[in-house]
């Protein structure tokens, strides 16, 4: 007898048939899913075959998946037994199976160990991560008798007493759960409050487990904080909470709080692995590790987009005989994920310049439904893998051999600079096919620009390059003056920077050579004489400012005489002039060429705009 007890109670979910099997009893199954539905409001399954996805951030699952699923079903070779939603098929049985909260349970443990527990707990974090798993252990804990029913309270509850089996299937007398959601008032807590002065009727402990309790309304806390300060020894109070934050402090400080962590992705792949090969179900890595990090932390959310994803690989089999399998590509349906290998080679082809190939590659992408905006985000999202690759240098983290193969090649082949330079293109890129009336066409020229820079020095040489072209292009000025229509005889012009360089650093009439550089227009000037043009476009009156400032740099009296045409170019002018050439020459080369080319926005500055400029080109 105690053999069979023994056998039926070690079956949890390593031996699935058995544990159907006892599953199966109605009683059990719907008053598991009674107490559950109070439980897991937002789990909402209906006892129907496909669970809704809970996770809001795989919306694009809804259209295919109810009917195909329903279809699915029967072919299942189980198709006999009543089919049950992974989370709660694989609701943790003990604090073993409770993946990712070793350090809550060593806590707990220790606590059981020396007789310290508290009269209240208080379980905290995302949702899904086992909050309501944990106070059904430690209620089972707590009450547990042993198999021999002569046990004390345990870290390890057998899972076979009669306690242990009726609290796992909901149905523990003793062990009674609310959901503050639904009971927020005063008068579903004065129930407890009430009820709490009676002994248990078959259990060591009476046990209450609230969930969501931050959703009490204010006096319904008030009410319970009573009996949370001075709670009768038989009573123990089980909290579990989203939002702790709402919490009043009088009420935290009288529990002992567990902080539930997030489940890392790593973790969770390896738990969805192992329920995949207790249901019989093939599946490869990638499909799990896109589970994996589509359920942002939580198991119960995974567990529902595992089930989805064995019900459309259900509908994929051939023949009956065949083991269903959860492959990525499904999953990436299923979730509206982009195909990473087809990513890749996109990435690719962006790398290697090969305009023909990322335009194919784009198309098909987008014609497997993929928006040109998450595959921006896609790019991007690779690149800053490939540059933190690059920095850690202990290989890339991905999912499957071949990614991580190939990120460690392009992180051994670009250099921090062009990694850099890339994400700015593809971040820019995909602003503007975030804002553009055509997405597709937005990141087409975003992606053939990226491309076009791609193979560009990074900027450290370039900017480099720039400058050996500019001290070039200053130590061969350029040999005509644009704008200088006149026969300007350049000697002349010479002296005549000279006057005017005189009378800014000589006599420091700084405002007066600035508007002489801005406006004359030698035609003559010889010792004591000066004959000018004055440039279109001003109409002040130089002459007999030209005269006093002279006289003043010189002691004397010179003769300036304003005429209507035959000037030489201004000083402005010529300066402007050579600028433009400087700048054309730049222009003309090929490498700024593709830089202006990749960075549309980008201005040509010359360096002497910061630091020496001339002094008139500001204050004119
Ligand atoms: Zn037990």
């Amino acid at each position: 007898m105690s053999d069979s007890g023994d056998m039926f109670g070690d079956t949890p979910p390593e031996k699935p048939a058995e544990g159907d099997a006892a599953d199966a009893r109605p009683t059990a199954a719907e008053l598991e899913a009674a107490g559950q539905n109070s439980m897991f409001g937002d789990l909402a399954p209906a006892p129907g075959p496909a669970p809704a996805p809970a996770d809001p951030a795989a919306p694009a699952l809804a259209p295919s998946s109810p009917e195909p699923a329903e279809a699915a079903r029967p072919s299942r070779p189980e198709a006999s037994q009543p089919y049950r939603v992974l989370a709660r098929k694989y609701r943790p049985q003990t604090f073993s199976e409770l993946i990712g909260q070793e350090p809550m349970v060593r806590t707990l443990a220790n606590a059981i160990k020396r007789d310290r527990l508290a009269h209240a707990f208080l379980m905290t974090g995302v949702r899904g991560v086992g909050k309501t798993s944990t106070a059904r252990l430690i209620a089972k804990a707590l009450n547990c008798i042993g198999p021999d029913g002569q046990g004390g309270p345990t870290i390890d509850p057998c899972g076979t007493c009669e306690p242990c089996r009726a609290i796992a299937e909901g149905r523990h007398i003793d062990v009674i759960e609310m959901d503050a959601a639904s009971h927020t008032g005063i008068n579903d807590i004065r129930e407890i409050i009430e009820a709490v002065r009676y002994a248990a009727v078959s259990a060591r402990y009476k046990i209450y487990i609230i969930d969501e309790v931050h959703m009490l309304s204010t006096p319904a806390f008030n009410g319970l904080l009573k009996t949370l300060e001075e709670p009768p020894a038989h009573v123990k109070f089980l909290f579990a909470t989203t939002e702790v934050d709402k919490l009043p402090v009088t009420v935290l400080s009288r529990t002992q709080r567990f902080d539930l962590r997030r489940i890392s992705p790593e973790m969770l792949q390896q738990h969805f692995a192992s329920v995949c090969r207790q249901e019989g179900v093939g599946a490869e890595d990638e499909a799990l590790h896109l589970i994996a990090a589509a359920a942002e932390g939580s198991v119960r959310d995974g567990l529902s987009i595992l089930d989805q994803a064995i019900a459309h690989a259900d509908l994929d089999l051939d023949g009956p005989e065949q083991a269903p399998q959860v492959t990525a590509s499904r999953v990436r349906d299923m979730l509206g994920l982009a195909d990473k290998g087809a990513q890749r080679r996109l990435f690719a082809c962006l790398l290697e310049g090969d305009a023909k190939g990322l335009l194919a590659a784009l198309d098909d992408q987008y014609a497997l439904g993929v928006e040109p905006l998450a595959l921006m985000r896609t790019l991007l999202e690779l690149t800053n893998r490939i540059t933190v690759a690059q920095v850690g240098g202990s290989g890339a983290d991905a999912p499957t051999a071949e990614e991580r193969a190939v990120i460690d090649g392009w992180t051994g082949q670009l250099s921090p600079g062009q990694l850099h330079r890339l994400w700015q293109l593809l971040l820019k890129g995909y602003d503007e096919v975030r804002s553009a009336p055509d997405p597709l066409v937005a990141a087409q020229m975003a992606l053939l620009r990226t491309l076009h820079a791609a193979d560009l020095p990074d900027p450290g040489t370039l900017a480099k390059t720039l400058e050996d072209m500019a001290a070039r292009a200053a130590a061969n000025p350029a040999p005509s003056v644009a704008g200088a229509d006149a026969p300007a005889p350049a000697a002349r012009a010479i002296e005549w920077a000279d006057l005017v360089r005189d009378l800014e650093q000589q006599s420091g009439q700084l405002h007066l050579a600035s508007r002489l550089r801005m406006q004359v227009r030698p035609v003559s000037v010889a010792h004591g004489t000066l004959t000018y043009e004055q440039a279109p476009g001003f109409g002040d009156d130089l002459a007999s400012d030209i005269r006093q400032g002279l006289f003043e740099l010189t002691g004397e009296r010179w003769q300036v005489e304003r005429v209507e045409t035959g000037g030489a170019p201004s000083l402005y002018e010529i300066e402007q002039a050579e600028q433009a050439a400087a700048e054309e020459r730049l222009r003309a080369h090929p490498l700024v060429e593709a830089t202006l080319a990749a960075f549309p926005d980008a201005v040509m500055l010359s360096e002497e705009d910061d630091a020496g400029a001339p002094p008139w080109s500001r204050r004119a």
